[in-house]
């Protein structure tokens, strides 16, 4: 397994791929990974000859009051975890490389960047779009895999690459969860154990969801007011939106007819945790 820390290496070692006429996947993580940046790198494992994952807290996505500074950063255990999944490569670039001083290009997916977590976090996206499609010029790959967990996030890189041209497919791979539901994520690790329990009811809220729909419920805002009431019903949760979305525009939808995501973000101590489920067409 090779590691790369800079833009020339990156650069060398994707040209020796396409020589060789090898397909190549990447996996962008901001490391602390776990089993959901895992079942990234199998999917890619199963459907390229070589695989990178890039490892990189990116400033960019981050606003002046998160959590930046504290996101958890083990490269070491990520290196081994990595290895063992028999990745080829990992990208692992300094702030510096990735924006050197002067740095003042940014991209942005206009009308679909301030939607869901971009209302409440703005610039997220910005920073997301501007990073993955630095990463996608320097690694080149055939394929890069993203995780429905992030669903907003893979909607608005799937348009980038529609108007831009990029020339990759995005595969997006479905929400890994730990055994009682929740959605595996990083941030994860800030819950002590009675956060934890509270986690869960975002989850919880998203199946009561389910069930109203799956009992033949179709109206949105009665939807949405049962997943807010069952987030209520845990206190130290602070809500930040529970939405039910087209999954193309990330605009808010008044039937179910192409489908609709329903999103939920929350509060639980200082962890952000996200999740959501996808309703399929009436
Ligand atoms: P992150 O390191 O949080 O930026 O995530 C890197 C990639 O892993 C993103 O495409 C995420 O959507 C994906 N991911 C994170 N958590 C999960 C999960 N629980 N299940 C599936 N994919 C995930």
């Amino acid at each position: 397994m090779q590691i790369c820390h800079t833009i020339d290496e990156i650069r060398v070692t994707r040209r020796r791929a396409r020589r060789d006429g090898k397909s190549l996947g990447l996996v962008p993580t901001m490391g602390a990974l776990h089993e959901g940046h895992l079942s990234l790198v199998r999917m890619a494992k199963a459907q390229c000859d070589l695989v990178a994952a890039s490892i990189f807290v990116n400033p960019l996505q981050f606003g002046p009051n998160e959590d930046l500074a504290k996101y958890p950063r083990n490269f070491e255990r990520d290196r081994e975890l990595l290895e063992k999944e028999g990745v080829d490569l990992i990208f692992v670039p300094s702030v510096q490389e990735m924006y050197p001083a002067g740095a003042v290009t940014y991209v942005t997916v206009e009308g679909l960047g301030d939607k869901l977590c971009g209302r409440s976090r703005p610039g997220h996206f910005r920073g997301v779009t501007t990073l993955v499609s630095k990463l996608f010029n320097l690694v080149e790959p055939d394929r890069a895999f993203f995780g429905q967990k992030d669903a907003a996030q893979s909607t608005i890189i799937r348009r980038m690459v529609r108007d831009l041209n990029i020339p990759v497919q995005i595969v997006v791979c479905p929400i890994v969860r730990e055994p009682d539901g929740l959605a595996m994520s990083s941030r994860n690790a800030y819950l002590d154990a009675q956060q934890r329990k509270s986690a869960l009811a975002l989850y919880r809220s998203l199946m009561e969801v389910q069930e109203r729909f799956d009992q033949g419920e179709r109206k949105v805002h009665a939807l949405i007011e049962a997943g807010k009431q069952s987030c209520a019903r845990v206190p130290s949760l602070r809500l930040d939106y529970f939405e039910i979305v087209d999954l193309e525009t990330l605009e808010p939808v008044d039937d179910f007819s192409r489908g609709a995501l329903v999103a939920v973000a929350a509060f639980v101590g200082n962890a952000r945790l996200i999740d959501n489920i996808v309703l399929g067409p009436a």
